[in-house]
């Protein structure tokens, strides 16, 4: 394709999902040239691309919705608890319509490189469908779980049948009837789609490495007095959200999980589970993520659950997660997932016991089995936080690249600026607390935040903003600490980086929640950008 004229904008927000849409929709009503690109087709990210039988939100639809709109709050009709993909993506395409944001998007087109000139103090922006841009300010608004892990199976592509992977599933039906499928990972995703195809295939044969907690979502019909109630008081729920610390309204715990009667504990736990409230059974007490002997409680509770449920000992003492604590890992939330395991055309493979030597044409090999399938598919997740970010050549400040600067681990200022990376700013960046929240009022405060930062440089004639490399520092060695006093660093997960081999582990995530992090970033802003050097 001939090269074009670069596009000379104010600011370019990369990716369309919850975040960039809102990014664009801010930075347009407050009077900047401002256009988006997106890898994909369309508007949703996440909801775009997680098309996966059984997709849905787990968290409460009414509260996982932009707040910017009253009006789109009044007109949108949520219609379940835990909407499914389909849903989700529809609302997000009803924004980008009623928003008019579509023609300040250029569809498919995944940047590729990033180059900040020093001369100018602008980004020069490519993508891979030969669109330049010469921008001032570059916000990444790529998400978090944005970049599929590659698959690591040995010879994975040897697989003669059709391989689905859940992050990159295709727009179009899939009809598994008379299929035998085979299923790998069990984390959020995998958790969503077993159910869904035990039901419709012939056979499902599940490859779990490391067993999750589940909780089930009861998810239902919302009433008609329930939207009622909430679209009379969405103002108020909002501010709620934006208060608590993970973007849900919780009554925060007071008290240890070990100071408290067993049955006060377990009517406690029994609650969030009857409520199938995630949120809730975290919350229960204040040491859960911080004291072993407090998470055992929990733990134990869910493993009985799990007893309960599943009709062969052996198959529940299989999906009974031991290896870490409950909450180190992102806990799921789920229909019928346990139940699913009592089903005669379900079988339940432990490749941590039996690993699998490799994917052959006609199924996979275990060291036990050989198992053969007709459809694979890959539930195995991520590269989380970083991985969209890496996957661009963005070079900065003295030609260093970020690859180079983050080769230890990521490193930024409030998981929204990186130091030698001028005029560049990430939402729910690493280091921030957004991933471990309802994300959609954490894309909304950072955006929010942004926007502002660039009205007040714009009004002061500044033209360069950076973190400073000391401010970058504290900060990354006060969410390390933050980190170390908790139990999320025991688990190998992808907010540690231990799902992808060969990346560093470190805790990419601050624990302090939303509202903690947000007073951080007001009081920056109130301060003049404090930790920022700001240049005419
Ligand atoms: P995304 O939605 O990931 O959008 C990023 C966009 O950037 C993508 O469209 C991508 O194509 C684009 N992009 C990336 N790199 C480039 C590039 N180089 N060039 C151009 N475009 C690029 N969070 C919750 O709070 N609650 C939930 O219930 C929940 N459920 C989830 C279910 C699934 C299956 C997954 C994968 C995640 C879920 N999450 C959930 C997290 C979810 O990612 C966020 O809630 C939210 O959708 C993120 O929005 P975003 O705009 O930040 O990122
Ligand atoms: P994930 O949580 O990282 O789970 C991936 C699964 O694949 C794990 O069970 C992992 O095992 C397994 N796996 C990976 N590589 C493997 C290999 N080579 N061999 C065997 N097993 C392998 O990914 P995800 O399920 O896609 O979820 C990612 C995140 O997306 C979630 O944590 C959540 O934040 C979000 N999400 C949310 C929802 C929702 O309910 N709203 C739904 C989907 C996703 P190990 O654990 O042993 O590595």
């Amino acid at each position: 394709m001939p090269e074009q004229d670069p596009i000379r904008v104010d600011a370019l927000v990369v990716g369309a999902g919850f975040a960039g849409m809102y990014q664009l929709y801010k930075l347009r009503e407050a009077g900047f040239a401002v256009r988006c690109v997106e890898a994909g087709s369309g508007v949703g990210g996440t909801w775009f691309w997680n098309r996966y039988p059984g997709a849905r939100c787990d968290v409460e639809s009414m509260s996982y919705s932009y707040s910017f709109s009253p009006e789109l709050e009044q007109e949108w009709e949520w219609s379940e608890k835990y909407p499914p993909q389909p849903e989700i993506l529809r609302y997000l395409d009803h924004v980008a319509d009623r928003f008019a944001l579509r023609e300040s998007i250029h569809f498919e087109n995944r940047v590729t490189t990033a180059r900040f000139d020093e001369a100018t103090d602008r980004w020069e922006v490519k993508t891979d469908a030969s669109l330049t841009f010469d921008t001032r300010f570059l916000i990444m608004a790529t998400g978090c779980l944005s970049q599929p892990k590659a698959p690591d199976l040995p010879h994975v592509e040897r697989f003669a049948g059709p391989t689905y992977q859940t992050g990159t599933w295709p727009d179009e039906t899939v009809d598994f009837s008379g299929k035998t499928v085979g299923v790998v990972g069990t984390g959020s995703s995998g958790i969503q789609v077993i159910p869904v195809m035990a039901k419709q295939a012939e056979r499902v044969v599940v490859f779990q490495r490391t067993p999750n907690f589940c909780l089930p979502s009861r998810n239902r019909e919302f009433t008609v007095e329930e939207v009622a109630e909430r679209k009379r008081t969405y103002r108020e729920w909002r501010t709620a959200q934006r208060e608590a610390g993970y973007g849900v309204p919780t009554n925060p715990p007071t008290r240890s999980a070990l100071e408290v009667a067993d049955e006060a504990r377990e009517l406690c736990y029994q609650g969030a589970w009857d409520d199938g409230d995630l949120v809730a059974m975290l919350g229960s007490y204040t040491d859960l993520l911080v004291d072993e002997d407090a998470n055992e409680t929990v733990s134990e509770f869910l493993r009985e659950r799990i007893r309960e449920t599943v009709d062969d000992p052996e198959v529940a003492e299989k999906l009974s997660p031991r290896t870490f604590p409950f909450g180190t890992k992102r806990p799921c939330l789920g229909t019928d997932y346990y139940e699913t395991f009592n089903r005669d055309n379900v079988e339940l493979v432990d490749v941590r016991a039996t690993p699998i030597v490799e994917v052959t044409a006609s199924g996979v090999t275990t060291t036990e089995s050989q198992h053969d399938l007709d459809v694979l598919i890959l539930a195995t997740g991520f590269d989380g936080m970083t991985g969209a970010l890496m996957a661009i050549e963005i070079v900065g400040v003295d030609g260093v690249t970020l690859a180079e600067r983050w080769a230890d681990g990521p490193r930024t200022y409030m998981g929204l600026a990186i130091s030698g990376f001028p005029n560049l700013f990430t939402i729910t960046g690493p280091l921030s607390p957004g991933i471990l929240a309802n994300v959609v009022v954490a894309v909304e405060l950072d955006a929010e935040w942004i926007t502002t930062c660039l009205e007040r440089l714009r009004d002061q004639g500044i033209h360069r903003v950076e973190a400073e490399r000391d401010a970058e520092d504290a900060w990354v060695t006060h969410v390390a600490d933050l980190a170390s006093q908790t139990l999320y660093p025991r688990a190998n997960s992808w907010w540690m980086g231990a799902n992808v081999p060969g990346k560093p582990q470190t805790f990419m995530i601050y624990v302090a929640g939303l509202r903690v992090y947000h007073d951080k970033c007001e009081e920056i802003a109130a301060e003049g950008y404090e930790g920022f050097r700001l240049t005419e």
